[in-house]
């Protein structure tokens, strides 16, 4: 296990971490963004220093060094979450672009009116909006297995009576960004494909791939979708896992620069996966960030890293669940994404995180793009601490007393 003397050298890599403003930030908004190493801060600065090019254009040196560090990026990417061949990694702006990808390319050419298309109601915005656009265009049904409100949990008799051979697309969180339950995602996939022999499986990984190891074969997941930014490595750089055979049987989304084979006046041809859905310049700065992200990452350990944040997730939540003047949302299991999510009785919760800034503590407020999850709980925002292994004991323990002082300020 990670000590706190460990953490706090972990911390010296992070510019953002050590800087002293006129009070000293504790950042606890991870599951919007990560802060970022100084290793990705270079990488990023090296790649547009001394290797910028337009990557598989061109027979000149920088454009060849460019399509290396893309490529083998590819490779590290394909590796970093088990995927058989780097074929299968499609490198997109953020999980919100590769779901919508998905949306269009198989949705939209896949699903046909009768079929049904099964989500939580847990779904991040993204993977929500996107499935309710194919059910309204095709004619297919957009069902949702719910919660036990109680416990957190997917509710088992709605897997049994939702999953069927009805259900084409099946898409699920690997972990709720509002209350940190973990499906079994495992477990599900292969309970639907047992009763759907016709069945596309998507899994949105945002908040999982940067808490836990990740295996998408072992998962046997269709497709998974997850952002370099909320993995330490730059925003406006994405993930798309598509097994092999099922990228190659879809259309293109976007049409233009090196996703073609030919281009005649009157149609065109186009390349197989992964560069028949990368069309256009891409991000290469981003992906090399993305690899010393992954790099760092795997430095200190994801194992490491999961068994750290849940105990200080656990530490939290042991000394919140208690307050009589709190509402806590956070699923019950301890095994649990890093957020705590909550109300204060009778204090909006822009009050509570405006107030907590005023401290220095920064959380979220709102819907967290969960409106649907917000309104079946009966709320209509919450509060969301969101940890890191970068956050300390101390840290906690700062957010803690501060709840106190909103609740002795508001109260
Ligand atoms: N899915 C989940 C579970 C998320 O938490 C988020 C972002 O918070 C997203 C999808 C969308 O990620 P992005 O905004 O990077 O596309």
């Amino acid at each position: 296990m990670l000590t706190q003397e460990e953490i706090l050298e972990i911390r010296k890599d992070f510019p953002y971490l050590s800087q002293e403003w006129d009070k000293k930030i504790v950042y606890l908004d991870s599951a919007a963004t990560t802060q970022k190493p100084q290793g990705v801060l270079d990488a990023l600065t090296d790649y547009y220093k001394f290797q910028n090019g337009n990557p598989h254009r061109g027979a000149h040196y920088l454009g060849q060094v460019a399509t290396e560090v893309f490529e083998e990026g590819r490779q590290v990417v394909a590796d970093f979450i088990g995927a058989k061949s780097p074929n299968e990694i499609i490198f997109t702006n953020n999980t919100t672009q590769s779901l919508n990808t998905l949306a269009y390319i198989l949705g939209l050419n896949k699903v046909k009116e009768g079929d049904e298309i099964v989500i939580s109601i847990l779904e991040h915005h993204s993977n929500l909006i996107p499935w309710q656009y194919v059910a309204e265009k095709t004619g297919a049904k957009l069902r949702y297995i719910y919660i036990d409100k109680d416990s957190k949990e997917l509710r088992e008799e709605d897997l049994d009576q939702i999953l069927s051979e009805k259900t084409k697309i099946l898409a699920l969180t690997a972990s709720s960004n509002t209350l940190g339950t973990l499906p079994k995602v495992k477990e599900i996939i292969q309970k639907a494909k047992a009763k759907s022999k016709d069945i596309y499986t998507i899994v949105d990984g945002a908040q999982a791939v940067p808490h836990h190891k990740v295996d998408v074969q072992d998962l046997d997941c269709d497709f998974y979708a997850f952002s370099g930014h909320k993995l330490l490595a730059p925003m406006g750089i994405g993930v798309l896992y598509g097994k092999e055979e099922k990228l190659n049987d879809l259309p293109p989304f976007f049409y233009g620069g090196e996703m073609i084979e030919y281009v005649y006046e009157d149609h065109s041809t186009f390349l197989k996966a992964p560069m028949r859905f990368e069309a256009g310049t891409q991000n290469v700065g981003g992906v090399k960030g993305l690899v010393a992200a992954i790099r760092y990452l795997q430095a200190i350990g994801l194992d490491e890293i999961d068994a750290y944040e849940g105990q200080l997730t656990q530490y939290c939540y042991d000394q919140v669940k208690d307050m009589d003047f709190l509402d806590l949302y956070t699923v019950k299991n301890n095994h649990r994404g890093s957020v705590i999510t909550f109300n204060l009785e009778g204090i909006h919760p822009h009050d509570v995180a405006s107030i907590m800034d005023s401290y220095g503590i920064a959380i979220r407020s709102g819907h967290h793009c969960t409106q649907p999850l917000h309104r079946y709980l009966g709320i209509n925002a919450s509060c969301r601490a969101s940890l890191a292994f970068y956050n300390t004991r101390e840290e906690v323990d700062q957010f803690v007393t501060h709840l106190n002082d909103v609740r002795r300020m508001m109260g």
